[in-house]
């Protein structure tokens, strides 16, 4: 018998409360729906699962709009592009990789517009690697400078994609000092299939997995 991503679900999401149990906070478990049926969203939705990600902002529209539901929050994880940025604020309830200023004031201009405020993660290239997106984590500081002047953008917290080696538990572990550091960030988005029990260990509350549900993406 094969196991369904029913029964993968369930498990993970009993595993994440007993670590939610010894961690003493809570964790929010984001659905990584890219490349997946709008089925299967909807049969994870009516267990209760509210938090989806995704990646690509067509396929997205095409399901956020098929669906048309408000007991969905989207959170989008894909990189920007300039020329997608309207429809990312038409669709999503929160942004987790914005790591161009340019494209923070686009997104403030945007949401003023469809008077509605956006939730933001700043994405931080923690490993500096060449093929991530992301900030410097030097650059935090200066790159939230005047975030607040920013209405209709909210600064919820952090994210990162660690290099997939023995050292992402350092990795994961920076990205925790730096979310301790700023008392207004509630949010520390890190954490995937391969990597989400060593995330928890270093602060993650936010985790967003695809794979460990629905089975290898092709
Ligand atoms: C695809 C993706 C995930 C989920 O990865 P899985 O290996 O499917 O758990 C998480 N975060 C980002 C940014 C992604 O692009």
């Amino acid at each position: 018998m094969t196991t369904s991503y029913i029964d993968r679900y369930k498990d993970l999401k009993i595993k994440i409360n007993e670590l939610e149990r010894m961690n003493n906070r809570e964790i929010c478990l984001m659905v990584v729906s890219k490349r997946q049926s709008i089925e299967k969203i909807v049969a994870l939705n009516d267990l209760g699962q509210i938090d989806f990600g995704e990646n690509y902002v067509d396929e997205a529209e095409e399901k956020i709009n098929g669906l048309n539901t408000d007991k969905i929050t989207w959170h989008f994880i894909g990189r920007i592009q300039s020329n997608k940025i309207k429809k990312i604020c038409s669709l999503f309830g929160w942004v987790h990789t914005i790591s161009s200023k340019k494209h923070l004031i686009k997104v403030n201009e945007i949401c003023k517009s469809m008077n509605k405020i956006m939730n933001i993660c700043i994405q931080i290239n923690i490993d500096n690697d060449d093929n991530k997106a992301g900030i410097a984590l030097e650059n935090y500081e200066n790159f939230i400078m005047n975030i607040h002047d920013l209405r209709h953008v909210r600064l919820r917290g952090i994210m990162t994609i660690p290099q997939n080696n023995s050292s992402s538990q350092n990795s994961f572990s920076r990205m925790n000092d730096l979310f301790k550091k700023y008392n207004e960030l509630d949010t520390l988005s890190m954490g995937m299939s391969r990597d989400y029990i060593s995330a928890i260990e270093n602060g993650a509350n936010m985790l967003r997995i695809g794979q460990g549900i629905f089975g290898k993406r092709i």
